[in-house]
């Protein structure tokens, strides 16, 4: 069975690549994509073959899925352009006929989270496709909050206006077990799977995370949206960023992130990494 992995260039694919591996997956049968050559260079020394995958080059696409059984498609990253580079993929999986599995954002189709809508529109793609399809609705990346957690650690305080919401954050390499897990069986076919940390927590609780691992006394600073913006402009965010970080925030204080069911800790078989676990490792503590 051959498998490609879109995206393998960036942080989450890498860990996908290397989750199929630790399985005992046959390296000459994955085909790890990406744009960046560098990054290829780097995944061809594990020994699996790489392929040049570009979503605005549908040529790129048709070269790289030739002979595929399974396609992961890692959501591309231009926030804006995604259906569009969504729809060549899924028109080049269609020519092979493979089953493709996709990253997805939680609740997608009903979601009000800023993030939903192009997700949505890949999620309409599929059901039309007449493709056998999984979607991995993956929750937040707990490692999102690295700045955050470096901050806190060094200014003893967390600036946010995302009230009480609660975040069912994981890490990328919990999601990336689930996608190794995901492809390489076919009991998730046609299943649309809400991914998410076992213990959905919220900035007093990341705060106290920071305390208890770094020894310092972590204060959390709620501000509104309006001023939110101002302070991310403050420290050097263009306007456009620092009003989508804070509607961010606000679909946080809104719920819309903090619901999980534990079904990713049911796929890799063991609880998630805990948040407490993870800002212990990413300190170095
Ligand atoms: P990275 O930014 O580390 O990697 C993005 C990957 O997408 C890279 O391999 C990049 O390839 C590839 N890519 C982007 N645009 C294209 C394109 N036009 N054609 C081909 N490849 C493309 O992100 P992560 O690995 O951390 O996350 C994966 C995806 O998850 C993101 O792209 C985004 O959609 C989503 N995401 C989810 C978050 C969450 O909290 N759940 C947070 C942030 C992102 P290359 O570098 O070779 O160009």
């Amino acid at each position: 069975m051959t498998i490609v992995i879109t995206g393998a260039t960036g942080q989450l694919g890498r860990q996908v690549v290397e989750q199929l591996l630790a399985r005992g997956v046959d390296p000459s049968t994955i085909v790890a994509g990406g744009r960046n050559e560098e990054a290829l260079g780097e995944l061809a020394a594990h020994g699996v073959r790489t392929a040049r995958i570009d979503y605005s080059d549908p040529s790129t696409l048709e070269d790289a899925f030739a002979g595929a059984e399974k396609v992961l498609l890692i959501s591309a990253s231009e926030v804006g352009k995604r259906s569009v580079q969504h729809k060549a993929v899924i028109d080049a999986v269609r020519k092979v006929d493979a089953a493709l599995v996709y990253t997805s954002a939680p609740k997608a189709s009903t979601s009000a989270l800023v993030l939903a809508p192009e997700h949505k529109a890949t999620e309409g793609l599929l059901e039309g496709s007449g493709l056998t399809y999984t979607v991995l609705r993956n929750n937040w990346y707990t490692e999102n909050y690295d700045d955050t957690i470096r901050q806190a650690e060094s200014t003893g305080t967390i600036l946010t206006s995302a009230g009480s919401g609660r975040v069912a954050s994981a890490t990328r390499r919990d999601y990336a077990e689930a996608a190794a897990v995901v492809l390489l069986s076919d009991d998730y076919a046609g299943e649309i799977l809400e991914l998410g940390g076992d213990e959905p927590w919220d900035v007093d609780e990341l705060a106290a995370a920071v305390s208890a691992v770094a020894g310092n006394n972590v204060t959390v600073n709620q501000v509104g949206t309006d001023e939110h913006v101002a302070a991310l402009k403050g420290f050097g965010l263009d306007e456009g960023t620092a009003k989508f970080v804070a509607a961010l925030d606000a679909n946080i204080a809104d719920g819309l992130l903090a619901e999980s069911d534990h079904t990713l800790s049911r796929i890799i078989g063991r609880p998630t990494t805990p948040l407490k676990q993870y800002v212990g490792e990413f300190l170095g503590r």
